[in-house]
């Protein structure tokens, strides 16, 4: 088995850091994010207001009563989305496995980073320093083998915090954890389990399989692997591949024949991108740009989707004839892609007993 490297990226205080960035009067004082009116609650609370015991999701009017001072803001999720963007380009300089939990977290499959680094510490540690340079903002990051490691990690050395729970020190590092930590453990689940003398997570690893699968059923079993820091869910990338292109501008303006040698090289280059993914794309587009910046796009969807390099190609050089603009039109760039993925159909086999 190998061992995978994971990195859990959680933005401090997320709403309520952006707002203190961007308005200095904020910064340094209680901050709560939150709608105005009685029913309202934290959308989040600065790491001032919460030394008055504010938390995210508590009513507003509690929040206003434990701290009477503190500087109500209301959401604009329009400028945290925009945040967000900004942190997912950071993340997608190392990796293309992003899942993203909320606007300001998210777990990264770092065992092969695109950015060439070698350890997720490392990643993790650029990663923090590019949102700070990015956004001005902090981050934390937890590295473990896992999700569930990673994201716990996280959370261990907070604001600003960097933790990595390397695979030597996973058992080390759950025997005094509170069950309470554990993924899915509940407050009812966690009183079940202190009431039945299993307070830590190294008391559940002790504990007989056989009685906390009676008690707590297949949750159980989980229980039990997690106690032994096994985790073996994956990171899934938020967005399945839509499309994958690739272009090319001219050094000086060609005429439509004289693109043929790239597109022959644009197919290329995306036939090998295509191949890496896991579903098919089932339309090819040619699109060019003429000399006076008119985009001019060709599709089509083929009732067999493109299987090689030269489909594609073909395909490609297809749609380059169905461009009617005037013989001596001039373009100063030519693309190539495929679009429309979906699912490889299983059961072509099956089909073809009926044909
Ligand atoms: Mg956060």
């Amino acid at each position: 088995m190998s061992v995978r490297q994971i990195v859990h990226i959680d933005m401090d205080a997320f709403y309520a850091s952006v707002e203190q960035r961007d308005d200095p009067a904020l910064r340094e004082k209680p901050v709560v994010v939150a709608w105005l009116g009685n029913r309202s609650v934290v959308c989040a609370a600065s790491y001032e207001a919460r030394r008055f015991g504010i938390r995210s999701a508590m009513p507003a009017v509690t929040a206003r009563r434990m701290c009477p001072s503190a500087i109500f803001v209301p959401p604009d999720f329009s400028r945290y989305r925009a945040v967000s963007q900004t942190i997912h380009e950071v993340f997608h300089r190392h990796t293309d496995l992003v899942e993203p939990l909320s606007l300001d977290e998210a777990y990264l499959d770092v065992t092969q980073p695109k950015s060439g680094l070698s350890t997720g510490l490392e990643v993790a540690i650029a990663i923090r320093a590019q949102i700070r340079e990015a956004a001005s903002l902090t981050a934390s990051a937890g590295i473990a083998p896992n999700k569930f490691l990673a994201k716990i990690a996280s959370d261990w050395r907070k604001p600003d915090g960097l933790f990595e729970v390397r695979p030597c020190d996973v058992q080390a590092f759950l025997e005094p954890m509170p069950v309470g930590k554990l993924p899915g453990v509940g407050k009812v689940t966690e009183q079940r389990l202190t009431q039945s003398g299993l307070e830590t997570v190294g008391a559940i690893r002790r504990a007989s399989p056989g009685i906390l699968e009676s008690k707590f059923g297949r949750f159980g079993k989980r229980l039990i692997e997690l106690s032994c820091g096994v985790d073996e869910s994956e990171v899934v990338s938020e967005r399945p591949t839509q499309s994958i292109s690739a272009e090319d501008t001219f050094e000086s303006d060609l005429l439509l024949e004289e693109t043929t040698a790239t597109i022959e090289r644009l197919a290329n280059r995306v036939w090998r991108a295509a191949s890496g993914e896991p579903r098919v794309g089932r339309t090819v587009v040619l699109k060019l740009k003429t000399s006076d910046f008119n985009i001019i796009t060709r599709s089509h969807t083929p009732e067999r989707p493109p299987m090689s390099e030269s489909d594609l190609l073909r395909i490609a050089l297809n749609l380059q004839l169905r461009v009617e603009l005037a013989p001596e039109t001039r373009y100063r760039l030519v693309g190539v892609g495929i679009s429309n993925f979906s699912d490889v159909e299983v059961d072509t086999d099956q089909l073809t007993l009926f044909e």
